[in-house]
């Protein structure tokens, strides 16, 4: 971390409001001094044979090269033939694990003012498989499918992060009273605790459990996540979407894409970056003066992102 040598990254800038908090992030890191070097990379206009989607080759190359990068959100086209932006980042990254940190930001009142919780979502299985059909007229069949390998490797990263993060409890979330056979799997290979700190599950759950946590602490302008891949592959991105009711008008909150962006510093190591980063970010959320409209403020994404690189 101490070498002048620039690191490489990926940037996806992403649809939507994505090529708006992807600036914010390019200022931030600019004025931070950050030794990143980004490669940059956007979804193309017509589908790419070798990757059955708008995602090019090449943006998957990069990523595979650097190991690190950064993802705004991606609007899928819709359309036959192609296949999910998202979708296909996952399965030719292999990208198993995301992890979504909520906290409760300090200044920033809301129902609730301690919540500090991680999940961990699976995310190459479970009702994600994509495995649907008719059966007869009338009947269609989709297809939840649970293996002991992905679960074990999630429940695997789980304890992981749990243990270079100074966490206590990892607790499993299911409906295995019901499913028996297929969430009665995944809970076998991760039964533990009573406390939530750190909340592994499947996929579908981890899509509305992380919402209703984002929710619990101000909305999806604030929740950060990490996509952790084979071979140590590491993909932040928000949790949120790319806001179409909001794109192109500057109102967008960065927040969420640029604590994501300091979860990559994380992963990189440089740590010192990372808190500087994090620090600015809170103490402008705090502060009150630069919010965005999310949070009941009226500053613009660039003003806010100003805020926040003063406060550096
Ligand atoms: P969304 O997250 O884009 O928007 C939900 C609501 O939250 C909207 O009112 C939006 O304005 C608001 N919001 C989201 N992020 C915000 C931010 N940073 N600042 C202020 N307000 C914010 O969810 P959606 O509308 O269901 O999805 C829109 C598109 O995004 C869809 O095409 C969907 O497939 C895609 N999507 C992509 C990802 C991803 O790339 N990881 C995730 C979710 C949805």
């Amino acid at each position: 971390a101490s070498s002048t040598q620039p690191i490489r990254a990926t940037l996806f800038p992403g649809d939507g409001i994505g090529p708006e908090i992807a600036d914010s992030v390019k200022q931030v890191f600019n004025a931070a001094e950050v030794p990143i070097e980004w490669e940059e990379h956007f979804v193309g206009d017509k589908v790419d044979p070798r990757t059955e989607s708008f995602l090019t080759w090449e943006s998957l190359e990069s990523v595979r090269r650097n190991r690190v990068g950064l993802k705004g959100p991606m609007a899928t086209p819709i359309g036959k033939g192609h296949r999910s932006l998202n979708l296909t980042l996952r399965k030719e990254l292999g990208l198993y694990a995301n992890v979504r940190p909520c906290y409760s930001l300090p200044g920033y009142r809301t129902r609730y003012d301690d919540v500090n919780l991680v999940t961990i979502r699976e995310n190459t299985e479970g009702e994600y498989s994509g495995l649907e059909h008719q059966v007869v007229r009338g009947v269609v069949e989709s297809l939840k499918i649970i293996t002991r390998q992905a679960s074990l490797r999630v429940a695997e990263y789980a304890f992981h992060y749990a243990k270079t993060h100074g966490r206590q409890k990892v607790s499993a979330i299911h409906k295995a009273n019901i499913m028996r056979k297929t969430d009665g799997l995944f809970l076998k290979l991760v039964k533990n605790p009573t406390l939530f700190d750190v909340l592994v599950m499947p996929n579908l759950y981890g899509d509305i459990i992380s919402d209703l946590c984002a929710g619990l602490i101000g909305g999806l302008g604030l929740t950060p996540s990490c996509n952790i891949g084979e071979g140590g592959i590491a993909l932040a991105e928000a949790v949120h979407g790319s806001a179409p009711d909001i794109a192109g008008k500057n109102l967008a909150n960065p927040t969420a894409l640029l604590l994501s962006s300091v979860a990559m510093l994380r992963h990189l190591e440089l740590h010192d970056k990372a808190d500087q980063i994090h620090d600015a970010i809170l103490k402008t959320i705090a502060d009150g003066k630069y919010r965005t409209v999310d949070l009941g403020g009226t500053s613009s994404t660039t003003d806010f992102t100003k805020a926040v690189c003063n406060n550096l």
